[in-house]
């Protein structure tokens, strides 16, 4: 099973990415968190996007394909994958549909998580009283909302073109949201 969670920032899919692993063994694959182990290690690539994440734009489509491309290798062999956060961009969807191709793999479901802009802006500004995280800040926020109306909601009808995406209403509690995304994962599996 190859899912991809699909959302702007502060949709839930790190959440529900996260119940995904425990209960079905996949892997979450979140350019965000390995972004974000790289800041935290002081790499070299770390220091290259500290200021592009803090300031809420997107770190260029070739470092993270090149993460993505990465972590497939280290995992072969996985029950299934959950892309969260990837892709972000046409490019990267493109990128994406020809690594799998090349392991002889498809993008099997798109999941969009349907959540209204003011429960995001409630989310994250809770998220950044609680965690502090440099790029949930207001300023920052706003420049990750844009990111993602710019340069990620495009993939819709990229994937809509594909039949690959489902919506689900983010808007409900969250056990709620995890049994859409169950029935609809199940239903994709006895599909194929
Ligand atoms: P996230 O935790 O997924 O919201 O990602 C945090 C930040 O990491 C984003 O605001 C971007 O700066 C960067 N990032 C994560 N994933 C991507 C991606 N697929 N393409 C470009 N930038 C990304």
């Amino acid at each position: 099973m190859n899912l991809i969670l699909f959302g702007p920032p502060g949709a839930g899919k790190g959440t529900q990415a996260k119940r995904l692993v425990d209960r079905r063994g996949y892997v979450q694959l979140s350019t965000g968190d390995m972004l974000r182990a790289a800041k935290a290690s002081g790499s070299e690539l770390g220091q290259r996007v500290a200021a592009i994440m803090d300031s809420g734009s997107l770190v260029s489509d070739a470092i993270v394909i090149e993460l993505i491309e990465d972590a497939l290798e280290r995992h072969k062999g996985a029950p299934g994958f959950i892309f969260d956060g990837f892709p972000r961009t046409i490019a990267q969807a493109e990128a994406l549909d020809s690594i799998l191709a090349a392991r002889g793999q498809v993008i099997d479901l798109v999941l969009r998580l349907e959540v209204n802009e003011a429960a995001l802006i409630a989310r994250i500004t809770k998220r950044f009283e609680e965690q502090g995280r440099a790029d949930d800040n207001p300023d920052s926020f706003k420049s990750r909302l844009k990111a993602y109306s710019d340069q990620t909601a495009p993939l819709v009808p990229y994937y809509q073109g594909q039949g690959k995406m489902i919506g689900v209403d983010g808007m409900a509690d969250m056990d709620a949201v995890s049994a859409s995304v169950a029935g609809a994962i199940d239903a994709t599996t006895r599909k194929r």
